[in-house]
């Protein structure tokens, strides 16, 4: 049964009561583009059921976070070389500021380290 949060922002996306550019779509996952990217490829994937971190989905649904790497990896190698970062800010000292687990993929120019 999956989860959600009438409250949460993504949880809208989900169910699409707020627009998103929606990259791709599995069972467990959607992908859709940063509104304030970092980076020529941004984009954000996301678990349909409502958990908070990645941490928090690994626990609740290993497939689900499983199905959010392998989408993460097939983003990059649709939109670049192969070449990306994929970051999950977790907690708020770490910006997380949206709080229902969401993987940046970010590909498309060189990065430093470390990340500020
Ligand atoms: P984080 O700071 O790791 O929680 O990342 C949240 C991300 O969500 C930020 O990069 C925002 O730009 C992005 N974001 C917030 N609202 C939306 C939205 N409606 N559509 C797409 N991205 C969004
Ligand atoms: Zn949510």
């Amino acid at each position: 049964m999956t989860s959600t949060d009438p409250d949460c922002l993504f949880c809208k996306i989900v169910a699409g009561d707020i627009p998103a550019d929606i990259v791709r779509e599995s069972e467990h996952t959607i992908a859709f583009r940063d509104i304030n990217a970092q980076a020529p490829t941004h984009v954000l994937v996301i678990p349909k059921r409502h958990e908070p971190d990645i941490g928090s989905l690994a626990a609740a649904d290993p497939d689900a976070a499983l199905a959010l790497l392998h989408e993460a990896r097939a983003i990059a190698d649709t939109e670049g070389n192969g070449t990306y970062r994929l970051v999950f800010n977790t907690g708020a000292d770490a910006n997380q500021t949206v709080f229902h687990c969401h993987g940046h993929v970010l590909a498309g120019r060189s990065m430093g380290w470390p990340p500020g």
